[in-house]
């Protein structure tokens, strides 16, 4: 179940819709992306770049003051720690190290929040290889921090200026780039896309289970947790600290959407629970849409949640019962971020915040193993944490 079937199909999620003209571009990868991940090659240099570049592998950290508020084992996952600030790096570095075998000379991209953006800039100054990052013209005014950084990077960032000048719109930019120049390479952040990406990123990203799984053994005799949770924007934390133990029924998997200002509000990205069937980004999944089948605009106070699709991974596990999904509200989100804070000293990522929430939702046993993944640092949410804090005293 971890895996998709040949045509990139988890159950009746995923696959590959994609206009006729994308079709040599995505053939070449899906034709080529286990043998070259497969490879001495780039296992060896992967590994080593894990390592002395992003600093892997990251920290299992158990909480004191969390285990002895929720009355279990309570471990975080320090994702946080990782250079750049989060598990995006993992994907990037992967992805460029699968286009230099690939023969690519130029890496393009498309970004909401600019997280994925400055990920990929990051692995392609590393490589010295050509970046371009499409981003809508609106969201670069919003993010503009991490357009500078981007551009500090040597990437060329591109505003996309049609529709809602958002994510959707520098997506379409993107693939009109990638039909034009198929001599690029689209690197794609999450557990999304036309199929080989959802697989290829969930492998890239298990390093992180692979870790935990690992690091509970050699530490604590016990390779697997009792519970792995994580947030889910398009799904690749949770799709990585998932991977190594989805066939493993006894550990029990949960996922956190963001539910903005509350799932009947409008404003929202519970995907899972608002979403119908439908196609974003070249894959069949739940999506939040309205009656005409339009995309509608997701929701939530973290950027890197706010997405209107779910990778067809998650929805497949969501559906057949092996994920449990919740959805955590913006308010609920700050004051767990602002708790973990306070109390260890670890300033999370909003999205990360989501996934620390769910603790208050659940009960454990004084003997389980619970693992948070803390998939990035906060100090780009400073802002937004203080301004809660000032509001909520005032
Ligand atoms: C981008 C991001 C996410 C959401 O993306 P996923 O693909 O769902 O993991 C979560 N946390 C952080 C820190 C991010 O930067």
């Amino acid at each position: 179940m971890k895996n998709p079937d040949k045509n990139g199909f988890y159950g009746e999620f995923g696959g590959a819709f994609i206009p006729e003209m994308l079709y040599p571009n995505v053939a070449e990868l899906q034709d080529n992306y286990l043998a070259i991940l497969h490879s001495d090659t780039f296992r060896e240099e992967y590994r080593k770049l894990l390592r002395n570049y992003v600093g892997r592998p990251s920290p299992l950290y158990e909480s004191p003051w969390l285990s002895a508020r929720y009355g279990a084992r309570i471990f975080l996952k320090r994702e946080d720690l990782n250079h750049t600030g989060a598990h995006k790096i993992n994907n990037a570095i992967g992805q460029i190290l699968l286009a230099r075998a690939l023969g690519k000379q130029q890496i393009i991209a498309e970004t909401g929040a600019g997280q994925h953006g400055v990920a990929t800039a990051t692995a392609a100054a590393l490589m010295s290889m050509d970046c371009k990052v499409f981003m809508g013209e609106i969201d670069m005014a919003r993010q503009a921090p991490n357009v500078e950084r981007m551009q500090m990077l040597g990437a060329e960032v591109l505003p996309a200026t049609s529709g809602s000048k958002t994510l959707k719109d520098a997506t379409n930019e993107a693939i009109r780039y990638w039909i034009n120049n198929p001599g690029s390479y689209y690197l794609i952040g999450s557990v999304v896309g036309p199929h080989p990406y959802p697989d290829l990123v969930t492998r890239l990203q298990a390093v992180i289970s692979e870790e935990i799984s690992t690091q509970l053994e050699n530490n604590f005799g016990q390779a697997k947790p009792d519970y792995v949770i994580a947030c889910i924007g398009g799904g690749s934390n949770a799709a990585g600290a998932y991977y190594h133990f989805i066939d493993d029924s006894e550990v029990q998997l949960i996922a956190v959407e963001a539910g903005g200002q509350g799932i009947a509000s409008g404003k929202s990205a519970a995907t899972s629970q608002l979403g119908r069937m439908g196609i974003i980004h070249g894959s069949k999944t739940l999506l939040m849409q309205d009656d005409y089948g339009q995309i509608t605009e997701p929701y939530s106070i973290s950027a890197g949640l706010d997405y209107p699709g779910i990778g067809p991974l998650h929805a497949h596990l969501i559906k057949t019962g092996r994920s449990q999904v919740y959805s955590i509200t913006d308010e609920e989100a700050l004051a767990a971020g602002m708790v973990l804070s306070t109390h260890e000293g670890i300033l999370p990522a909003l999205e990360s915040a989501h996934a620390l929430a769910v603790l208050e939702y659940t009960r454990f046993k004084p003997e389980d193993i619970v693992v948070i993944n803390l998939s990035g640092r906060g100090d780009k949410d400073l802002q937004t944490y203080l301004q809660y804090h000032k509001n909520k005293h005032k």
